[in-house]
């Protein structure tokens, strides 16, 4: 065993968890709501990603652009034309702000003197057994949450280069003229389109064919057309090579169609993806098998070592808020409850949201997930731009698409990309949540003129589809 320096104390808790981000926050209460003497481990800062550098406050700069954006638009909307000039230390200090409040009540909620909390690294120094500072922690059980961090990739010449993450990035207090986005997943575009709306030339490279490529190729290509429109350049199906920079400028090397080309910016943004936060946890001293960086874990969210989890971005299953709240809670149930029959994670109502100007949002299965499973649907899509309440908002980018079973017209899964997608999912989560049907869209009322009426459409049409089978 490796030495882990000098070591006073020796505690024991029914339950250990590291991490007090989404995940373990949502682990640590549902095993002390089973009764469960519970420990928590976190490093710090207190607050967990999605609160301090994730969800929160890209949405709060990202609703700064959002009004910029439409406030431009004023001629359209029969208004005489504003000028907007955008304050980046306001818009920063403005997101810090609430940063604060939202970090200032979970760090409450982690102090609770119902759990006990070590502000430290936790160290495996034996399946059963961890360090924190000069403490020794036991327990039977113990939960990973450690979380995620930026990727870092090996593109030759980017690290001298330099470059933002969205870790960095969220606290930039002056624009860049222009800024080279590295990826075409959520984070890249979010914060792509936020500075372009401040009016930073953007430049996206994007590996795969489409933006969001984990996605169905139309819904990448009408984000990508509705970016394009705004005036960011989005290049698609690039290989990246290498960086080289001057003072004034760095330039990204790339393949594409099968020419060598080049793209110019004063800055760099590298959204290529995250990985596991496992360096330094000692998981070989835990025997918990790790593949590829990532712990392995089974649909209980058990790892390789029965009594330890893992949950939230650590095993990087779906790095997403909600996901990583409900695997924390199945870990803490199954810790709790080893007499009864394990719970497990169940993907069929997995959704995810992009918080783009349109936004994008599915559920569910899509086409190719579909194909993949050779699983049988039917489809019917409807778009925005014939929607009378989308066409009174002057949003009319996008569509709703519904896939359903053939021979019950069971919802299978949907997919939005247009104004308000994040909300409107919801209707559609509801109605898989309870099984429901093409035709329950349909019977459902709908208020008259809202956005939510457009499913409306795709589901007459595949009601149709169902009469003539
Ligand atoms: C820019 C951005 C925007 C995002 N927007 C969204 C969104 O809109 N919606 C959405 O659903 N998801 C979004 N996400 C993803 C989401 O933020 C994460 O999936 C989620 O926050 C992960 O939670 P977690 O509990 O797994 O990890 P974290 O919240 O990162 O918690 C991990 C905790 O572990 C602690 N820790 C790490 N290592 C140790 C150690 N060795 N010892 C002790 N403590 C340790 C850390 O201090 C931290 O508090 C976004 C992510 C980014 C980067």
């Amino acid at each position: 065993m490796k030495s882990q320096g000098h070591v006073s104390t020796r505690n024991t808790h029914d339950v250990i968890v590291i991490g007090g981000g989404s995940a373990g926050y949502a682990a640590a209460r549902t095993a002390r709501d089973a009764g469960a003497d519970v420990a928590i481990v976190d490093h710090g800062p207190l607050g967990g990603l999605c609160i301090l550098r994730g969800c929160m406050p890209s949405k709060a700069i990202l609703r700064s652009a959002e009004v910029a954006a439409l406030l431009r638009r004023a001629k359209e909307f029969g208004l005489s034309p504003v000028s907007t000039r955008a304050d980046l230390p306001a818009i920063v200090d403005r997101k810090d702000r609430l940063v604060r409040e939202f970090a200032d009540y979970r760090i409450q909620q982690l102090r609770d003197p119902s759990f006990t909390l070590y502000q430290s690294q936790a160290v495996f120094r034996s399946p059963h057994e961890i360090v924190v500072g000069e403490t020794i922690l036991s327990s039977g059980s113990f939960i990973l949450a450690t979380g995620s961090r930026p990727d870092e990739v090996p593109i030759p010449g980017l690290a001298q280069a330099g470059y933002f993450t969205s870790d960095t990035i969220l606290d930039l207090r002056t624009k860049p003229d222009s800024l080279i986005v590295l990826g075409g997943g959520s984070v890249a575009l979010e914060l792509g389109q936020f500075f372009a709306r401040l009016g930073t030339r953007v430049t996206i490279l994007q590996r795969g064919r489409t933006l969001l490529s984990e996605m169905d190729e139309d819904v990448g290509r009408a984000l990508e057309a509705a970016l394009i429109d705004e005036g960011i350049e989005v290049v698609t199906g690039v290989q990246l090579l290498r960086v080289t920079c001057n003072e004034r400028k760095k330039t990204v090397w790339a393949m594409k169609d099968g020419r060598e080309r080049s793209y110019a910016g004063e800055d760099i943004l590298q959204a290529l993806g995250r990985r596991p936060n496992i360096e330094g946890l000692h998981l070989d001293l835990a025997e918990v098998t790790v593949d590829s960086g990532r712990i392995v874990v089974d649909g209980a969210m058990r790892t390789s070592q029965p009594h330890i989890y893992a949950v939230g971005d650590v095993n990087d299953v779906t790095p997403i808020v909600h996901l990583a709240i409900q695997q924390g809670e199945i870990a803490a149930y199954n810790v709790t409850h080893p007499d009864r029959p394990a719970k497990e994670l169940d993907h069929r109502l997995d959704a995810e949201v992009v918080f783009t100007d349109p936004q994008v949002a599915v559920v569910g299965l899509n086409d190719a997930a579909c194909h993949a499973g050779k699983i049988p649907f039917l489809t019917a899509s409807y778009p925005f731009a014939d929607h009378g309440k989308a066409l009174c908002l002057g949003a009319s980018h996008g569509f709703v698409k519904l896939f359903c079973a053939p021979t019950t017209g069971e919802l299978l899964g949907a997919q939005i990309i247009g104004p308000e997608a994040g909300e409107l999912i919801h209707e559609l989560i509801a109605v898989m949540y309870y099984h429901g049907t093409a035709a329950d869209l349909l019977r459902m009322p709908h208020y008259h003129p809202t956005l939510a009426e457009i499913v409306t459409y795709p589901a007459e049409s595949i009601v149709e589809q169902l009469d003539m089978r």
